[in-house]
Formats: structure tokens, sequence, C-alpha cells
């Protein structure tokens, strides 16, 4: 049953652009947030303005980002607040499992109120996706699927403490998937939710992996590396001791079997 939780609370990227209605949405300005939101109930937004401040900063720590970007006044990010599931997945075409969804481009956030576990999943998800991509390009096509979910899947903490467990144990299934394999999927285009929930939880075990054994300054060398060569391998071979995927994924496996 656990994975049908955690399938509940995968959120997902999207390009396509959603135009809020106009006349429909009020507005809630905090430092570096504007919410849009229609009848949500004050008690929610306010958590909201609350965690999306904390977050602000949180998960730039978490990953060793120094700001030099800051989200203010006409810069400030978006947060689109839906009344409810139906109308946030008829304005957005998301799947049905989606709760949320970011166009980092856009820096802009959509949900519905009172999403499940929306403070402690969907906001830091995310947000990890636009503090990423913020750091290592928009536009920069070296970045591989699996590392994008897994830096905004490593933002919650639910995901970071069960992940070891589940991918070892997917390792006994025999269900495991090495890096290589994870670099050729993308969870929107798969119908298996038992392996989009793998995919997922394999990516939050190789950032967990790549910050306990090496640290936050080799990973921000390594996004560095991966904004300014915008080649993967190279990125990962001037931060870390691994020439490429196939080493990064031997030394995590071999961290699996401790
Ligand atoms: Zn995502």
């Amino acid at each position: 049953m656990k994975s049908v939780i955690f399938l509940v609370l995968i959120m997902t990227v999207f390009c396509a652009k959603v135009h809020a209605q106009a006349g429909k949405w009020q507005e809630e300005k905090t430092t570096h947030f504007i919410i849009h939101y229609q009848g949500a109930v004050q008690d929610f937004i306010r958590s909201l303005s609350e965690k999306a401040e904390e977050y602000y900063n949180s998960i730039a720590d978490n990953l060793g980002f120094i700001r030099f970007n800051f989200w203010l006044w006409d810069n400030r990010a978006h947060i689109y607040v839906y009344d409810d599931a139906a109308g946030y997945h008829e304005a957005t075409g998301q799947p049905e499992w989606s709760a949320g969804a970011a166009m980092p481009g856009y820096k802009a956030i959509y949900t519905y109120a009172n999403a499940q576990d929306f403070f402690a999943t969907v906001l830091p998800h995310e947000m990890g996706h636009i503090i990423f991509r913020e750091f290592v390009g928009f536009n920069n096509s070296a970045v591989p699927i699996w590392l994008e979910e897994g830096v905004a899947s490593y933002q919650m903490q639910i995901r970071r403490g069960a992940a070891d467990a589940f991918v070892k144990n997917s390792i006994t299934n025999n269900t495991f998937m090495n890096i290589e394999t994870l670099s050729d999927m993308n969870p929107l285009m798969m119908s298996d939710k038992e392996k989009v929930n793998l995919f997922y939880l394999e990516t939050v075990s190789i950032l967990d992996f790549l910050m306990k054994e090496h640290g936050r300054e080799s990973f921000v060398l390594f996004c560095q590396n991966l904004r300014d060569k915008k080649n993967f391998n190279r990125a990962i071979a001037s931060a870390y001791p691994y020439e490429n995927t196939v080493q990064l994924n031997q030394a995590w496996q071999e961290s699996l079997k401790k």
C-alpha cells in the first residue's frame, strides 16, 4: 500500500502555458510570493504564505545554493490555488494523480486548496523544481529528468526517509533500475504506476547518496558545471570521483548494500 500512498504525492513539471482566468482570482502578496486564489479559506492562504517563505530559504540551504537572484517585487514567484482538484485538473491538464505542478521558467506553481499533504509534499517539491532550474538553467537539456525529479523529491522529508529501504527492497525483488535505465525514462509517459513510484524513490536515493557521501559543496560544484558545461558526464567528473554515469551508478549501488 505504501506505493499507492507515494503515487498520490507525485508531482510534475509541465510546460503548457496555463492562463488564470481574470476576475475570478484574489491575491495575497508576501515578500517572495504572489498567491492567487479563488475561494480558499484565509487559514489555508496564511499557512501557505508562511510555509512558502520558510521553504524559500530552507530548500536553497538544503542544496547548498547561495542566492544571487532574489524573488522580490516583480521577480516574485506565483502560486495559483484552485478551489478543488477538478478545477486544477481541468485548467492544467495534469494526470489524475497529480496534486501540483510547476512551470519553472515562469516561476509558477499550480495546485488546489487542501491538496493532500500539500505543505509537506507538493509545495517543497514544486519549489525544488524552480530553485534547481533557476540555478542550472531553464533550457539546459543536459539535465536528465531523473536528476531534476530527484532534486525536487529530495525536498520532501517523507520521501527521503523511506527511499533507501524501498530501493533496497527493489534489488531483492529484481525490480531495481540502474541509472542508465532511469536516464531513458520519463514518468509522465509511463503507465506502470509501480514503476513510476520506484523511479521517484530511486532518484531520491541517488540524491541522498550524493549529499551524504560528498556533501553540499560538491553538489553545488556539480550543478555549476552542469550549468556551464551543459554536459552531464563532464559535470559529474569535475565534481565527484566518478568519470561518468556508469561509475556513479556503481558507487550508489555499493552504498545501498552497506
Ligand atoms: Zn516533479
